[in-house]
């Protein structure tokens, strides 16, 4: 009974959402991608380029001078937090810092005034919603048991690399007997170890994706609550929790977290979204090596399952807004050469085109660019020996190590990114054919780990100075070209 009252529920409020948007044509656009992956970044740029007439050639509203005006609005949803705009765009623009990274859901609502292909003036409005990727990840629990989910995360965590890094959660595990009474310290710990590990495979070294439950790295406002403390552990197959034992109290917390925490983001946030945009730091993943990138590809491919969410039942097929574009966005391209752009493009695609083959994705457009939000480098010939060398220069931030000393914030430094591979065929097999990519600094810097400042505004003096970047208008035009004719 009570899921016709949820199935109720939701039909009145994708009515709701459907009958708003006839009247006043609006498009949801999620804004997602694992942690750091470059969303603060991304939502900044775009909202900063559309409200004061970025650089956008591809970007045909824009371009062809049919936009008149964007101008943020009130949001419509009073529950989300507001995406905090002028603060990341201050530490952006004035201070040249990157902002702080999302750590939760957030929105941010831009009206749109332009004019029609057939003359008449019309609005669009874009809510933004931002939210980590590491949530949309949680889906695939909905389906499992505590025990399945237990022996799965195990087995993973006891292959290479990632066992190296789950030793001292894997020597506390080895402590606990899951029919013993339940214990709230010995809980709090193996969480935490648990969470430990979840965090080490994140580093960039091993940058790796696949990592649920997603709020244990970006828990939102629920950090430190009993949904989120509780960890795998090692169980008798088709054995029996005792009532009051470890394996219980920990059963319950998991199906507490599905139940608090996956299925009310699912159904009130993800199911509402019209587009979508997936940042991707594939570079990091590139770098890291074939097990990054096979893990990045089992992430996109949990990522893609999402989005058949919510087609399932009648009313959710007529009413419920869906997703109906997907781009894949390979970030921070302004790292390579551009001579390298399609490349990284191609790599990301490569990537998405096999998750998309397992995911069986049905009925949403799926496109992929390289991209640099916000573009920290520039171009330049530089002399190394006799040679001229293709070369980015950018100012790595205060405190960045460059040639064995910490630079101070207002130095440029040139480096020479390494070329990104343009056969393909061995990247995933580790045979030789896949190489991290290796860098030659004019001052020995490694630029896979050199932090840019963010650049100065452009002024071309006809215009608003406008923040650079790389191909931002392209996937602008995928994500809401076609609603603003
Ligand atoms: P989030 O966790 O997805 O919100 O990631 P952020 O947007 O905070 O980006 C994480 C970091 O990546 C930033 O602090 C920057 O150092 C870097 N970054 C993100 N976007 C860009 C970009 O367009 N160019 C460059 N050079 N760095 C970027």
């Amino acid at each position: 009974f009570s899921d016709i009252v949820e199935e109720a529920r939701l039909s009145a409020r994708a009515l709701l959402d459907y009958g708003e948007s006839f009247f006043n044509p609006t498009v949801r656009l999620g804004v997602t991608g694992l942690s750091r992956a470059g969303k603060t970044v991304f939502i900044t740029a775009l909202v900063h380029g559309l409200s004061r007439g970025g650089r956008f050639p591809v970007f045909e509203s824009l371009a062809s001078g049919r936009i008149a005006r964007a101008q943020l609005a009130p949001q419509p949803d009073d529950a989300i937090p507001r995406f905090n705009y002028e603060n990341h765009v201050q530490t952006l623009i004035a201070d040249r810092r990157w902002p702080n990274s999302t750590v939760d859901i957030s929105e941010l609502r831009l009206v749109i005034g332009y004019q029609g292909q057939n003359g008449t003036d019309r609005t669009l409005t874009l809510d933004i919603v931002d939210y980590p990727g590491e949530w949309l990840l949680d889906l695939p629990l909905l389906d499992k048991s505590y025990e399945q989910w237990s022996a799965e995360s195990l087995a993973l965590s006891r292959q290479q690399p990632r066992a190296r890094l789950a030793q001292a959660w894997h020597a506390h595990h080895a402590t606990l007997r899951p029919s013993a009474r339940e214990d709230e310290q010995a809980t709090l710990t193996a969480a935490r170890l648990f969470t430990d590990y979840l965090r080490a495979c994140r580093d960039e070294r091993f940058a790796m994706s696949l990592l649920p439950p997603g709020r244990f790295l970006m828990p939102g406002n629920l950090a430190g609550s009993p949904a989120l403390t509780f960890a795998p552990l090692d169980l008798p197959a088709g054995g029996i929790a005792p009532d009051g034992s470890l394996w219980t109290m920990m059963r319950r917390r998991y199906e507490a977290y599905k139940d608090l925490v996956v299925r009310p983001f699912f159904r009130d946030h993800f199911s509402r979204l019209d587009r979508q945009i997936v940042l991707v730091d594939t570079l990091a993943a590139f770098n890291a090596g074939p097990e990054a990138l096979y893990d990045l590809e089992a992430a996109l491919a949990g990522i893609l399952d999402c989005y058949r969410v919510g087609r399932s039942t009648f009313l959710g097929t007529l009413f419920r807004p869906r997703i109906d574009r997907i781009l894949f966005a390979a970030t921070k391209a302004d790292h390579l050469h551009h001579t390298s752009h399609d490349r990284l493009e191609a790599i990301l695609r490569r990537v998405v085109e096999r998750a998309a083959s397992r995911a069986e994705v049905a009925g949403a457009a799926i496109d992929v660019v390289a991209l640099a939000a916000v573009r920290a480098t520039r171009e330049a010939q530089v002399r190394c020996g006799r040679e001229k060398l293709p070369s980015i220069l950018g100012t790595p931030l205060a405190g960045e190590v460059a040639n064995g000393q910490p630079l101070d914030g207002n130095t440029e430094v040139a480096t020479f990114p390494g070329d990104l591979p343009t056969d393909l065929k061995g990247l995933f097999s580790g045979n030789g054919a896949f190489r991290g990519l290796s860098t030659t600094a004019v001052d020995q810097a490694d630029f896979r780990f050199l932090r840019f400042r963010p650049p100065r505004l452009q002024n071309d003096g006809t215009r608003d100075p406008a923040l650079p970047h790389i191909r931002l208008d392209r996937a602008l035009q995928f994500l809401i070209g076609d609603r603003l004719q």
